[in-house]
């Protein structure tokens, strides 16, 4: 009988300062990565790999989220780096999915490595899949991933569609001047698979970028025709919230049975809404993306701390959690970028 069969206690909530339920963790299962993407890897010499020691174990792991859950984490994605590059991932996927009070567990993947793994994953228990790709031109996607090719990420995504490890996301990171041109192509291609496109705005999070140059509001990407003439934008008008600024949201196809996402992290905080904790591939525990400050799990776990002593410091991580996330926009040299801290 699995943990899941004797589940019978009444669920218990973890929330925050601010009075926000906290019932997501993400956890990056490794910082290494077999892309180099523009926006996302720092140059290699401003990013120095973990040694495997530093990495939190799958043990290590799966005990963080397993008094998580007993906490009232319901939702787990495994992110990182590139979660399939880490052996044995699906043995850790196996220990989540059977663990009493995960609803939800999800993997952010740029799905290189997906036709391998797509059988796995569901089987031990993989619900859902995000993929990353911002390009359908094999020439640009190399540019933007650092040397990637795409067939392999097509050939991945077929796979997922084949098990059916549903509903499959696809992510868009927007970049103008790069990839907004093919926005309308990344629909089509969605929406002839029955899957959804998420678009997201670009992120400050990686050193000696010029963010501005690239940054490209969903607003904006909204008003264009090619995007109206594919997406039902009618709902838009009722998702204007009270700050009279439109918050993330999927909207139907027009023609087809995907949908087009929009995720505005820049220009529309969607801070009140944030219900995430963050589990880096070293053992911090964040919570809030762009907030450089977190809580040392690791070093507890290794000096054989008691499940009170974790839970102590679990609560920590949430009373940190601000009101709202600053990026920090011009500071350059952040501590941690997107591939450090996960997804
Ligand atoms: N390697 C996996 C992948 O490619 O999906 C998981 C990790 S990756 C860091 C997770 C997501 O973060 C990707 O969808 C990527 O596009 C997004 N991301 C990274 N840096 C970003 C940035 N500066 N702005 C917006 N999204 C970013």
């Amino acid at each position: 009988m699995s943990e899941k069969d004797n589940d019978n206690k009444a669920s218990p909530v973890i929330t925050d300062r601010f009075g926000r339920t906290l019932n997501y963790l993400r956890v990056s299962v490794t910082d290494r990565c077999n892309h180099r993407c523009t926006y996302c890897a720092p140059s290699e010499d401003k990013f120095a790999q973990k040694k495997r020691a530093e990495i939190l174990s799958f043990q290590e792991i799966a005990r963080v989220v397993r008094l998580m859950a007993d906490l009232g984490v319901t939702k787990v994605r495994l992110t990182g780096g590139e979660p399939l590059v880490r052996k044995d991932i699906e043995k850790l996927v196996g220990w989540i999915a059977e663990m009493r009070g995960i609803e939800d567990l999800a993997m952010t993947t740029n799905a290189t490595l997906l036709r391998k793994y797509a059988g796995l994953l569901k089987e031990n228990g993989l619900g859902r899949i995000n993929i990353s790709i911002d390009t359908l031109d094999p020439e640009r996607f190399r540019m933007v991933t650092g040397g990637g090719e795409l067939k392999p990420v097509l050939e991945g995504i077929d796979e997922a569609i084949k098990v059916g490890l549903a509903p499959i996301k696809l992510n868009t990171v927007i970049m103008k001047g790069v990839n907004d041109h093919e926005l309308a192509s990344m629909i089509d291609f969605a929406g002839e698979r029955g899957i959804t496109v998420r678009f997201i705005e670009f992120m400050p999070m990686r050193e000696g970028v010029d963010w501005k140059k690239f940054y490209l509001p969903v607003e904006d990407v909204l008003k264009r025709d090619d995007i109206r003439e594919r997406v039902d934008t009618s709902a838009v008008a009722e998702k204007i919230d009270a700050k009279n600024k439109v918050a993330a949201y999927s909207l139907p196809l027009l023609n087809g049975k995907g949908k087009a996402g929009f995720i505005s992290p820049m220009s529309n905080r969607f801070c009140d809404a944030c219900n995430r904790l963050r589990l880096t591939s070293d053992g911090r525990l964040r919570s809030c993306l762009p907030a450089d400050m977190d809580v040392d799990m690791r070093a507890a776990l290794r000096d054989n701390a008691s499940d009170e002593n974790l839970i102590a410091l679990i609560k920590k991580a949430v009373l940190l959690k601000p009101e709202e996330g600053e990026y920090n926009y011009e500071e350059d040299g952040r501590q941690r970028s997107m591939i450090d801290i996960g997804g």
